[in-house]
């Protein structure tokens, strides 16, 4: 049985994932702003720090597999937040962990979103891969929340995209899940908003497939892609959503 380091893992889509790799016999480090084995604010540097130095100390000798799931949506106040949870609260503890990833040859699987192909800020997404926080920080506060949370994901993939091959030489595979629109307490608060509610709901019945994304679907995505059976399977992005991205992007391959 592997031990694994996953962000996120309070509520959600990182809950659903904590519970399938606990229930395949899993040991599973959780690091979270609440309700975590390791508690941390992945949106600050010291945060990340503090994560890093945490779960290198629960295992020193390596890590199966590492899945940072943490993430904030488009609609928050402080749109700021989302380059750095999304984007730096994601590659910072990568980075972090390789050795331990290259030490029990790991498996690393990123959370995108269907929403990453979609309009974002080009100087926005340079500052993220040219690890500039301070910048992408302020890029963020000033374009729509959309936008600022596309792109991190956009970025979040290209960095993947980009690391794959040298990751892969150590033995270490890198993928993506792209999830469309799944039910959590993220997407509960504009579901339930009386402004956006309509809208959202309509969004849920264009999905080809006929109903909304839920946790579970995405963690046995996850799964899939950390397990032995995908051991070939190497800087994909699998789109979790129903059809979505098919039908609205049908040519863009
Ligand atoms: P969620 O709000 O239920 O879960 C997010 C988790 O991240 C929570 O446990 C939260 O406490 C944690 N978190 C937030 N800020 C943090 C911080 N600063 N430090 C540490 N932990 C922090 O949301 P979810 O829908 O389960 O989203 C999980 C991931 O899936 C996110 O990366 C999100 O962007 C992505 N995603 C979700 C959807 C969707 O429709 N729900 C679609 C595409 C991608």
């Amino acid at each position: 049985m592997g031990i694994y380091a996953l962000t996120g893992g309070a509520t959600g889509i990182g809950a659903a994932i904590r519970a399938r790799l606990l229930a395949e016999g899993h040991r599973v480090i959780v690091v979270d702003i609440k309700d975590a084995e390791i508690i941390a604010d992945l949106g600050t540097p010291g945060g990340r720090l503090a994560a890093l130095a945490a779960l290198r100390a629960l295992a020193p000798e390596g890590l199966d597999g590492f899945v940072p799931c943490a993430g904030v949506a488009s609609h928050i106040p402080d749109r700021a937040l989302i380059p750095s949870v999304n984007y730096f609260g994601s590659v910072e503890l990568l980075e972090g962990l390789r050795d331990l990833l290259v030490a029990a040859g790991g498996a690393v699987v990123l959370i995108s979103s269907n929403s990453a192909p979609g309009p974002s800020d080009d100087n926005y997404l340079e500052a993220m891969l040219a690890n500039d926080e301070p910048r992408a920080r302020e890029l963020a506060a000033g374009i729509a929340g959309q936008w600022a949370y596309a792109g991190s994901k956009r970025a979040l993939t290209r960095w993947m995209r980009r690391h794959t091959a040298e990751w892969a030489r150590e033995g270490v595979r890198l993928n993506a899940i792209a999830p469309g629109y799944t039910q959590t307490p993220m997407t509960a608060a504009v579901e339930n908003d009386p402004t956006y509610g309509a809208a959202i709901r309509k969004f849920m019945a264009s999905i080809p497939i006929g109903r909304p994304g839920q946790p579970g679907d995405m963690a046995d995505a996850v799964a899939f892609l950390l397990s032995p059976q995908a051991g070939f399977v190497c800087g994909s992005v699998l789109f979790v959503d129903g059809g979505h991205d098919a039908m609205q992007r049908p040519d863009l391959f």
